[in-house]
């Protein structure tokens, strides 16, 4: 039996202007289904303008954004329903419990049966135990768990995150870490995942891109060498920044 090979994400001559300035000049990209993709990239460099894209929230000035084969302009409203997205500040109402939370944007986004897919997203990321406390009472990485929780309730095929780790202490990076790993190998999630950080690309990632001032000047593949030498990482994204 032969499997299709889908491409989980796909940018042709991605343009993004903001008045006189472009931002990302012509992007071409394609991250495979099943991967772990690090966007690697100085602050500034276009990486959460390339994740509002491809989630919807803002259109391309030009080219195009296709999200499991699905175009972001043209078919909107699925790719919604395909696509999870943990912005860099996690969006949670303060005053509500965890579970409350999960309530309203579960509710939001047509989950079926709710208090299911709640129970097991806090299963997933394994903190069942915060689901009756206050948001507003929880360190960064509880916020963090519970801000992908709520991004997987409606089981997701690409889950964007943007710089994830910033901000949490090394325990929190650590679990943030795993987690990753688990909802890609348990639920086979693809993940796209903006950060600065190479000890990050390098521990979790199996591809990587590097974006430097809007254009995209590297990617390859990290899958044969998945725990890679971070030091030739580094070379590499230094290397490529000094061009
Ligand atoms: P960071 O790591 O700092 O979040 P980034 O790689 O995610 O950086 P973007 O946030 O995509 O970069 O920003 C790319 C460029 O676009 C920056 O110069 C930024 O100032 C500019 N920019 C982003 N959003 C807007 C906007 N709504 N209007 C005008 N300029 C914008």
């Amino acid at each position: 039996m032969t499997v299709a090979f889908m491409n989980a994400i796909e940018l042709e001559n991605l343009t993004q202007r903001y008045g006189d300035a472009t931002v990302l000049h012509g992007i071409d990209l394609t991250v495979g289904q099943g991967e772990i993709f690090g966007f690697l990239g100085h602050n500034g460099a276009g990486k959460t303008t390339t994740i509002h894209v491809l989630t919807t929230l803002i259109p391309a000035s030009s080219g195009t954004a296709r999200v499991c084969e699905l175009d972001v302009v043209e078919e909107r409203l699925e790719v919604q329903r395909t696509i999870g997205y943990l912005p860099e500040n996690v969006r949670l109402y303060d005053s509500l419990t965890a579970a409350e939370n999960l309530r309203f944007f579960a509710r939001l986004s047509g989950v079926e049966d709710v208090p299911r897919a709640i129970d097991e997203a806090l299963g997933i990321l394994d903190c069942r135990e915060l689901a009756d406390k206050r948001v507003g009472t929880f360190s960064k990485g509880m916020r963090q768990r519970i801000g992908i929780a709520q991004a997987i309730l409606h089981r997701p095929k690409v889950l964007f995150l943007d710089e994830p780790t910033s901000g949490l202490d090394p325990m929190g990076v650590r679990q943030l870490r795993e987690t990753i790993v688990r909802l890609n190998a348990e639920l086979g999630i693809t993940i796209f995942m903006n950060t600065h950080l190479l000890s990050e690309v390098a521990r979790v990632c199996t591809t990587i891109g590097v974006l430097a001032e809007g254009e995209l000047i590297y990617q390859d593949s990290l899958a044969q060498k998945r725990f890679p030498d971070e030091a030739s990482l580094e070379d590499i994204y230094v290397r490529l920044e000094d061009r």
